[in-house]
C-alpha cells in the first residue's frame, strides 16, 4: 500500500485502568476508613463492589451492599464500550466464565441508520478501531479532510476499518491464532444477568450483602452522612457511603443536596420503551441504532434474543405513540409481548464525590444511551476513586481534582452524543428540525465544527480541549465524515487516478484480514480462554 499520510490519530498503548495498581500497592490508605456501605444492587452497585473489594478488602476494610427488596433495578443497559473488557480482565474473570452466564455476545461497534439524509451517507458505522486500523486510519483522515476541501475522494468511514468488515459479515472480533493484531471490541449482555453474576462474584470475594430498604439518611453535625436507617429501623453507619440508588440519588442528591446540571437543553430525549424479539440464526456482532420520528431505536443481539428499545422525547410524542412506532418498526404490532416504559433524567451532579459519599451510576448522572457509555462511567468513577484511595489522600484538593476529571469526561461525552443530533438532516418531524437548529451547544463543540468546515485538521483542537477526553480523534472523524458533512457532490473536483488504486489496496488488506475471523455463533459456542490472547491494547484518552 502507498505510504500512510502522517496523522497522530490513534496512538495505541497497553494501558488499562488496572495497569498501575501494582505500583501503588505500597501506599498507605486514608486513615479512618474501615467500613464502606454501598446502597443499591444494580449494575453500578455490583461493579463498584467488585472494584472496591479488590483494592480495599485486602487492607481489612469491610464492604456491604444494601439492596431494597421493593425497588427494582432499571434492568436495561445491554451494550458496552471496549473498556468493559478491561473491567473483567482487571478482576481476573474470563470471558468463558461470565459471557455464557449473561447471554453475552461480541460487539464490533454501532451502525447508525437514517440519521443523515445526505446521499451516500444514510448509514455509517462507528467502529471500535484497532491496531490494524493504524494502517488505514491515516488515509481516512487525509481523505476526509481532502473532501471537505473540495476533492472527490472516498471519505465514508465504512471502507477503512476492520471492525466494519467484521460487523458486516456477522463475524466475531477474535482472530484465529497467529493473527498479529489485537482487535478492540465491546460486548452485548443481559443487564439483569450481569448484575446477578457480579453479585455472586462479589459475595465470593468477601463483600457482605443485606436485603433492606433504606428509609432515611442521617447527617452528622459536620454535614457528612452519619448513617442510613432501614425500613425495619436498623441504623447502619459507615465511613464511606456509595450511592448506587439509580436516578433518585437518595444519598448524593436527596440527602446531601448536591447540585445537579441538566443536559435537557441539548439532549431532548427523556423516555424509552423496550421490548425483546427473537434472535436470528446468524448472530450479528454490532448494535444498530436507527433514527425514528421522535428519537432513535436500538437493536442489540444477545445469544437468546434481540433487545429493542425506542429512546424518545416525551415533549414530542406520547408513550403510546412511541410504543406503537416501536412495535411497527420491529414487526410486533399485534404481538402480546408487553413493552417496558422507562423515564430518564439526563445530566450530572456537580460533585460525584461529595463529603463522605461517592455517587456511582445513574445517581451521579446519565447521558442518554446512544453510545452505551453508562457502564464506562461507572468503571471510570470507581477506578479513579481507587487511584485516589491507593495514593492515600482523601483531602479536599484530591476530591476537587477527582470531580473535575469526571465532569470533563461527562461534558466531552455529552458533546459527542449531541453531535449525532446537531448534524442530522431529517425534516420529517419538528423534533429533528429542532435538534439541527438547536443553538444551545458548548463553545468547544462550536469551535470543533468551525475547524471541520474550514478544512483544517481536528487533531490539534481535540488534543488541546476537554472535548477530547470524551471521545478520541478517530470517533470524531467517523461521525463528521459518516454523517456526510462535506461539500455537495456536484461541487467536488475529481480525484487523481492514484486514489482508486489506494482504495483497492485498503479493500484488499481489510478483506484478507477479515478471513481470519470466525462466525460469532461459532465462537460463542467455544469462547477461548484468555491465556491465548495477546495483551489488551486500548487507546490513550
Ligand atoms: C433506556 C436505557 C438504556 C440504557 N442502555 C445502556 C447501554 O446500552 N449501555 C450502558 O452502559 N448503559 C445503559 N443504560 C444505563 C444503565 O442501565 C445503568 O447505568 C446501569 O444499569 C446502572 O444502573 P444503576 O445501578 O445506577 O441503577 P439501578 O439499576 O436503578 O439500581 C438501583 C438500585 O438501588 C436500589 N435502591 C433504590 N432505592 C433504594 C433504597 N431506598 N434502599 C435500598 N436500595 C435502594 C434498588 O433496589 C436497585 O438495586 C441505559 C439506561 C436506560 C434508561
Amino acid at each position: 500500500m502507498s505510504a500512510v499520510p502522517q496523522s497522530p490519530t490513534i496512538p495505541v498503548t497497553n494501558l488499562t485502568y488496572s495497569s498501575r495498581i501494582a505500583e501503588r500497592r505500597a501506599a498507605t490508605p486514608p486513615p479512618g476508613l474501615r467500613r464502606v456501605v454501598i446502597v443499591g444492587g444494580g449494575s453500578a452497585g455490583w461493579m463498584a463492589a467488585m472494584l472496591l473489594a479488590q483494592a480495599m478488602i485486602p487492607r481489612g476494610i469491610e464492604i456491604t451492599v444494601l439492596e431494597s427488596p421493593t425497588v427494582g433495578i432499571i434492568g436495561v443497559g445491554e451494550g458496552s464500550t471496549p473498556w468493559l473488557r478491561g473491567f473483567f480482565e482487571q478482576l481476573g474473570i474470563e470471558e468463558s466464565e461470565w459471557m455464557p452466564d449473561c447471554n453475552a455476545t461480541y460487539k464490533c461497534g454501532i451502525t447508525f441508520d437514517n440519521w443523515s439524509t445526505r446521499p451516500g451517507f444514510e448509514s455509517y458505522f462507528h467502529p471500535f478501531a484497532s491496531m490494524l486500523d493504524n494502517l488505514t486510519m491515516g488515509h481516512f483522515v487525509h481523505n476526509a479532510q481532502a473532501r471537505v476541501n473540495g476533492l472527490d475522494v472516498h471519505a465514508h468511514p465504512n471502507r477503512y476499518f476492520i471492525s466494519t468488515r467484521l460487523a458486516e459479515g456477522g463475524l466475531a472480533p477474535k482472530p484465529a491464532r497467529n493473527f498479529p493484531f489485537d482487535i478492540w471490541y465491546g460486548y452485548h449482555f443481559d443487564a439483569v444477568l450481569i448484575g446477578q453474576f457480579l453479585h455472586k462474584k462479589a459475595v465470593e470475594r468477601g463483600v457482605k450483602y443485606k436485603s433492606c430498604h433504606v428509609a432515611d439518611v442521617k447527617l452528622a453535625e459536620n454535614g457528612d452522612i452519619a448513617s442510613v436507617t432501614t425500613k425495619d429501623s436498623e441504623t447502619i453507619s459507615a465511613d464511606l457511603f456509595v450511592d448506587c440508588t439509580g436516578f433518585q440519588g437518595l444519598l448524593i442528591q436527596k440527602a446531601l443536596a448536591t447540585p445537579y446540571v441538566s443536559f435537557a437543553n441539548n439532549l431532548f430525549n427523556d423516555a424509552a420503551v423496550a421490548m425483546p424479539t427473537p434472535i436470528v440464526d446468524k448472530i450479528p456482532s454490532q448494535t444498530i441504532s436507527t433514527a425514528m420520528r421522535h428519537g432513535w431505536r436500538w437493536k442489540i443481539p444477545l445469544t437468546n434474543r434481540f433487545g429493542n428499545g425506542y429512546v424518545y422525547s416525551s415533549q414530542s410524542c406520547s408513550a403510546d405513540e412511541a410504543e406503537r412506532e416501536l412495535r411497527e418498526s420491529i414487526g410486533m404490532l399485534d404481538s402480546p409481548t408487553e413493552a417496558r416504559h422507562l423515564k430518564m433524567k439526563i445530566g450530572r451532579v456537580t460533585k460525584h464525590w461529595n463529603r463522605n459519599c461517592l455517587a456511582v451510576g445513574l445517581s451521579q448522572g446519565f447521558i442518554e444511551p446512544l453510545e452505551a457509555t453508562a457502564l464506562l462511567f461507572i468503571q471510570r468513577t470507581v477506578s479513579t476513586f481507587v487511584d485516589v484511595f491507593e495514593a492515600g489522600d482523601f483531602g479536599e484538593k484530591a476530591r476537587d481534582a477527582f470531580n473535575e476529571k469526571l465532569n470533563v469526561h461527562f461534558e466531552g461525552t455529552r458533546d459527542y452524543i449531541v453531535t449525532h443530533y446537531k448534524t442530522n438532516t431529517r425534516t420529517d418531524t419538528e423534533y429533528w428540525k429542532a435538534n439541527a437548529a438547536n443553538p444551545d451547544i458548548s463553545e468547544a463543540l462550536k469551535q470543533l465544527y468551525a475547524t471541520w468546515m474550514s478544512g483544517r485538521s481536528l487533531v490539534p483542537d481535540i488534543g488541546r480541549q476537554a472535548i477530547g477526553r470524551g471521545y478520541p480523534v478517530c470517533s470524531w472523524y467517523c461521525i463528521m465524515a459518516g454523517m456526510g458533512i462535506f461539500p455537495e457532490g456536484g461541487k467536488l473536483r475529481p480525484a487523481s487516478g492514484e486514489h482508486a488504486t489506494e482504495m483497492a489496496e485498503i479493500d484488499n488488506l481489510l478483506d484478507r484480514s477479515a478471513l481470519n475471523f470466525r462466525d460469532q455463533r461459532e465462537l460463542l459456542a467455544a469462547i477461548p480462554p484468555r491465556a491465548t490472547e495477546p495483551s489488551l491494547q486500548v487507546y490513550f484518552w
